[in-house]
């Protein structure tokens, strides 16, 4: 008998067919002979519809209330499903995250799971109950909701895998697995049967949204193998891991990431110390800062630019305004009409000529960079929003159709 972790994504549990479906692959599971705790995600596009509606009433809102909000979606959820397991006449019980156990630290809308205890769950498999677990929130030790920021379902049912020492953590969800890119925007993207987690890490935090990064940093922490495939067709899906078996393709896959700002602090004096007084501003605000460039000084002065998150660039224009005449900077640009292109891959430590190959694809496709960063597995540029898809899919091509 094994200890088994499914979780299922807002698309798999939309609607009534769909919950009906689920429950269908949990008890199938269960009958087996298998323990089965499931986490679920809200249903279809719930988390949207009340940030929507959230902001009908206070886009102002305290971070607390709107916890207090989403975590509404995925309580909805888990009662449907464990209804419909009801009515196939198998033992099911819902829980919330906090009863489930699941402790975070207090950064409401961004929590991190601090831990899992896990002694209802461990009751309740004594029962031989199926057990359904809301995703995406827990409790603060203020005793308040929190969540764990988008797509934190995930994570969720990592963290419970690893907390329960499960056999098997599967995420069902509405692709068949990782793909070398967005399935839905590439039409000729391709199945991975294995990824590394470093990949996926990269991948996940890059824009590919199919696992929540910190489900991959979590996974890879606990060497917990995850499996992602589709709750409709259950056909074998892509397993990350520590090691792949695959021979070393020299990229795995193409990512893009539209939640970008790029923000340049043009005709600052080119003396030593101002790259370190402007982001020490950026840190105390607890803004990261992504891709970096600083030009060379001319006639004593310099520009440097930076990308952030979008939804930090009101706190980062605040902490630059306070902070600009002090250092006689002459200007603040930003844009947010920009897309990062990133491809990752294992086997760019090893090859050269990886990042020029993207660069000739986006070349031929009369595409402008307008910033680039690399690490030993990634190289991302900076490009204007309107190109981002077609981007991808020069560069997805001219890596992966081009032999
Ligand atoms: P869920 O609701 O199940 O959590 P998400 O919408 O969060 O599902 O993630 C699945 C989606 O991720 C897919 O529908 C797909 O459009 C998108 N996606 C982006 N990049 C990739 C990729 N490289 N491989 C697979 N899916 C991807
Ligand atoms: N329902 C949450 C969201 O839409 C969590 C998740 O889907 O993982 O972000
Ligand atoms: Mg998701």
């Amino acid at each position: 008998m094994s200890l088994i972790v499914q979780k299922f994504g807002g698309s798999s549990v939309a609607d009534a067919e769909h919950v009906n479906n689920v429950a269908g692959i949990v008890t199938d599971t269960y009958k087996k002979g298998n323990n089965v705790i499931v986490v679920v995600s809200a249903q279809g596009d719930t988390t949207d519809d009340l940030i929507e509606k959230a902001n009908e009433i206070n886009p102002n809102a305290s971070k607390r209330e709107k916890d207090m909000l989403l975590a509404a979606g995925e309580q909805i959820s888990i009662s449907l499903l464990a209804m419909a397991i009801e009515k196939l006449g198998y033992p099911v019980i819902s829980l919330l995250g906090w009863q489930a156990g699941f402790q975070t630290t207090s950064a409401h809308t961004d929590a991190r799971i601090k831990r899992v205890i896990t002694d209802r769950i461990k009751k309740e498999l004594d029962k031989k109950n199926i057990i359904i677990v809301a995703g995406f929130q827990g409790l603060s030790r203020y005793d308040d909701i929190t969540t764990l920021g988008r797509g934190g379902s995930d994570t969720s049912a990592v963290a419970l895998a690893a907390a329960t020492h499960a056999d098997l953590c599967q995420i069902y969800t509405d692709v068949e697995g990782v793909y070398t890119a967005d399935p839905r925007k590439v039409n000729n993207a391709k199945k991975l049967s294995e990824i590394s987690y470093d990949e996926m890490l990269e991948l996940a935090t890059l824009g590919a949204q199919v696992l929540h990064n910190r489900s991959v940093e979590m996974a890879k922490k606990y060497n917990l193998e995850l499996e992602v495939l589709s709750s409709l067709t259950c056909a074998p899906g892509t397993i990350v891991k520590e090691v792949t078996n695959v021979e070393k393709m020299l990229i795995s896959g193409v990512a893009k990431d539209t939640d970008i700002a790029r923000i340049s602090v043009v005709g600052v004096p080119d003396i030593p110390g101002l790259a370190f007084k402007l982001f020490s501003k950026m840190a105390a605000k607890g803004v990261n800062v992504d891709i970096i460039l600083q030009s060379i000084g001319r006639d004593g002065t310099k520009d440097i630019s930076f990308t952030v998150a979008k939804n930090k660039l009101d706190d980062t224009l605040e902490a630059l305004n306070q902070f600009m005449p002090a250092v006689k900077a002459q200007k603040v640009v930003h844009d947010e009409r920009v897309a990062k292109i990133s491809i990752v891959g294992a086997g760019m430590e090893t090859h050269a000529g990886v990042a020029s190959k993207m660069f000739e694809a986006l070349f031929d496709a009369q595409i402008n960079i307008q910033m680039i960063s690399t690490s030993e597995i990634k190289v991302s540029v900076l490009i204007d929003l309107a190109d981002a898809d077609r981007a991808v899919s020069a560069i997805h091509s001219k890596f992966f159709d081009e032999v």
